[in-house]
């Protein structure tokens, strides 16, 4: 153990990126769920260098301690392994409430799961933030809208939802989660936000989520076909994660307590898109039409009005520029994995 204990000491001690020194006053004790997932990961990273204290709660479904690892030991951070399905105290100020499975086929791999999660898990969440009197901020999502008949999609429509069909545990989960906020809002009179978050792409995309960015990057960089599901003439905005993640810090330092889209507005047809990533990655795949899926959203784009009027946001990294650098994380996640099969 000695000999152990000596080999770990002379061992170079772990180097973090710079944190801004905060004093006591503005330094937020600051609870990510979901933390260790593609979005959080991200949002750990910016209120860490902003000198906050952040907990991270996640149970790894999708979600990876390599998102995070950078992290880990630093004095203002903390892991923990929990599954928000069942309570959980700790002392915060702040709560963004980020954990469910986000992609059609992690969502859809156990139903019952993701409902729960996105029930009594945002009742637990919902609880601790009233114990604490803490603001907190949900994600919901575009799917609340169903596949919507009216376009782009305002935060005043009701959405178009199938409630019994294949995507209905993760659209009536969020918007059960929605249901759930302005209840203990307005019964609790808690101080509450809601991000409804359209389509989101960027560096740590789980490899295999088996989402339209991440399938199309992935066959392009492999010189495989491109598969399109359906017709390709559904449409998608797509926004680059750092603009995300600025919205929703935006969101939750406002004083705007309905829900907010926060999305890219640039439309494209899926047929469009795979065409972007395969002149893109420079590859000489085909782009071949297989069956499309049940309930799949025909149209989708948001109005981000409110976003620029209430919190002055708006999405600034383009298509192109955005993509590129989904393709350079792709291409070293494919040679991690050849090394590290296993990953
Ligand atoms: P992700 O799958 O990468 O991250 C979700 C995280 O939640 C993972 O780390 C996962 O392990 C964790 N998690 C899941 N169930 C949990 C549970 N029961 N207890 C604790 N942790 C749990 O997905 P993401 O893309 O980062 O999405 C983050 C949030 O944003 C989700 O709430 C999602 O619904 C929402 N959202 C994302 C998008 C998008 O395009 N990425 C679009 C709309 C909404
Ligand atoms: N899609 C596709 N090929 C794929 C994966 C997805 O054509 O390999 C389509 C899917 O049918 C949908 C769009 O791309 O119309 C976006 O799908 P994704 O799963 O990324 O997210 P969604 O917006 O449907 O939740």
């Amino acid at each position: 153990l000695q000999e152990r204990i000596i080999h770990l000491e002379s061992r170079i001690p772990k180097t973090y990126p710079d944190v801004k020194f905060l004093n006591y006053m503005n330094r937020k004790r600051v609870l990510i769920t979901g933390g260790a997932g593609f979005v959080g990961s991200h949002l750990v990273d910016k209120l860490m260098l902003e000198g906050h204290e952040v907990i991270v709660v996640d149970n790894f479904f999708t979600g990876r301690k390599s998102n995070v690892e950078h992290w880990i030991g630093h004095e203002n951070f903390e892991l923990i392994h929990h599954d928000i399905v069942n309570p959980i105290f700790i002392e915060v100020d702040e709560i963004y409430h980020l954990a469910s499975p986000a992609s059609p086929p992690h969502y859809m791999h156990n139903p019952v799961k993701t409902i729960k999660t996105n029930t009594l898990g945002t009742i637990n969440i919902l609880g601790l933030a009233r114990r604490l009197k803490a603001k907190v901020l949900i994600a919901s999502t575009s799917e609340v809208y169903g596949d919507p008949d009216i376009h782009p999609q305002p935060e005043t429509y009701w959405g178009h939802v199938n409630p019994i069909g294949p995507r209905a545990c993760y659209d009536e989960g969020k918007r059960v989660s929605e249901t759930l906020t302005y209840a203990y809002a307005k019964q609790e009179n808690m101080h509450v936000r809601v991000a409804r978050i359209f389509n989101t792409y960027g560096p740590r995309m789980h490899m295999n989520d088996g989402r339209v960015v991440s399938n199309f990057i992935l066959q392009a960089l492999k010189d495989e076909v491109i598969t399109v599901y359906g017709t390709g003439d559904q449409t998608r905005s797509f926004q680059y994660v750092s603009d995300l993640v600025e919205g929703l810090v935006a969101l939750m330092r406002s004083n705007y307590s309905q829900p907010v889209n926060l999305g890219n507005p640039v439309e494209h047809t899926i047929n469009e898109f795979a065409t972007i990533i395969k002149n893109l990655v420079g590859g000489n795949n085909k782009i071949i039409h297989v069956n499309g899926v049940e309930d799949d959203p025909q149209r989708r784009r948001p109005d981000i009005t409110r976003a620029k009027v209430h919190l002055n946001w708006e999405p600034k990294v383009i298509l192109d520029v955005g993509l590129q650098k989904t393709v350079e994380y792709f291409r070293r996640e494919l040679k991690r994995f050849r090394f590290n099969p296993r990953d």
